[in-house]
């Protein structure tokens, strides 16, 4: 290395641009980690309860045990392709919960091919109606954002943008650089949420193998410009949970894992209308089933994989105390008992349903 090399400052915008993990590791000293807040209770008055599900692809009946708040939000990729028939579903599934949210807002992610309308039409020449269709199909189904802000009645303002860095050949991506920048530079200042498909930089965006692969330009935005309370997004599966910067509380909602298993619970958020205090993670209170009641639920919900091999791995051998504590963590739960149970696909299914549903009761101790 000469000495003119070791002298020029490193561009971070342009590594932002060519590599953002070469990027996250030139600036991820000076970023700040702070403990994510966390509360457990019941709902205060001045608060805003948000459930956070993203990635379902198709899944979304899956991840359905929804603890009770004022907004669901969904960050996108809930198709694989943008399939109408899954649209429709997710519809009527949103339906079910009229009396449990006030209002369900929904961005589109890359997976949704049909809702973008130049992607799509430059793939099916003859694709207007089907366009047409699935955005009739969204709008009357939900809150749909797309670059566009939703007042809540407690009076935050929540923004949404599909857009993600580019990647294959996706609906809704942009070149990293000037053309995304365009898109963030939109985002209004005043926005207290921001919904974006895929994670800013450095925060639920890493991908084991490859590094952080957020987006440079929207990290910048959101933590120099916007400064929201509340940023939810999904897209980088791998990403799932959240973090915590002083000023932003970042959530990775994927609900389907790396290999769209449906095994993430959807991330329940209170924020305070206070603008003094920050949002908190809200955690599931002490647990009301112990893993001895696995076999009754499993009749009462029908799942009868997993009923039966529960008895066959005879439930006393798993040790009650340990599996305790399984149930308050989703993750360890699943892992644990997936592998002494040897379960099928679908009893793997069974199993996230079962822990899902007894994570989301917790909520209302
Ligand atoms: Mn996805
Ligand atoms: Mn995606």
């Amino acid at each position: 290395m000469t000495n003119t090399q070791r002298n020029q400052p490193v561009d971070v915008d342009a590594l932002g641009e060519s590599d953002p993990y070469e990027a996250w590791k030139t600036i991820k000293d000076q970023q700040i980690f702070r403990d994510v807040p966390t509360y457990t209770g019941k709902k205060r008055d001045g608060w805003t309860r948000i459930v956070c599900i993203s990635d379902t692809h198709s899944r979304h009946r899956e991840v359905s045990s929804l603890p009770t708040g004022d907004l669901l939000i969904h960050a996108g990729d809930f198709s694989l392709r943008g399939e109408q028939e899954v649209l429709e579903d997710l519809c009527l599934y949103f339906d079910e919960f009229s009396n449990k949210f006030q209002d369900i807002l929904v961005i589109a992610g890359n997976h949704d091919r049909a809702l973008h309308k130049e992607h799509y039409l430059a793939r099916n020449p003859q694709g207007e109606a089907a366009f047409d269709k699935a955005y009739e199909t969204i709008r009357k189904g939900c809150t749909y954002l797309k670059d566009s802000t939703y007042r809540t009645e407690g009076g935050l303002e929540v923004y949404g943008s599909p857009w993600t860095p580019e990647f294959f050949d996706w609906a809704f991506m942009l070149d990293r650089g000037a053309p995304i920048r365009e898109k963030w530079k939109q985002i209004p200042s005043s926005s207290d949420i921001v919904i974006s498909h895929g994670p800013p930089l450095g925060r639920g965006d890493h991908v084991p193998g490859k590094g952080n692969q957020g987006c440079y330009h929207l990290m910048r935005e959101i933590q120099e410009r916007i400064q929201p309370r509340l940023c939810v997004f999904g897209h980088i599966h791998e990403g799932y949970g959240t973090t915590y910067d002083g000023t932003t509380l970042y959530v990775n909602a994927s609900s389907l894992d790396v290999s769209y298993m449906p095994k993430n619970p959807a991330i329940v958020i209170d924020v305070p209308h206070d603008e003094s205090k920050s949002p908190v993670v809200v955690q599931p209170g002490p647990c009301q089933y112990r893993l001895s009641d696995l076999p009754a639920l499993c009749k009462v919900n029908g799942w009868e994989l997993l009923g039966a091999a529960l008895v066959e791995n005879d439930l006393s051998k798993l040790g009650e105390n340990v599996a305790n504590d399984y149930l308050l963590r989703m993750e360890d739960a699943y892992e644990q008992l997936t592998g002494r149970l040897r379960l099928s696909r679908a009893g793997r299914v069974e199993l996230c349903e079962a822990l899902r549903f007894i994570h989301c009761a917790s909520f209302d101790y």
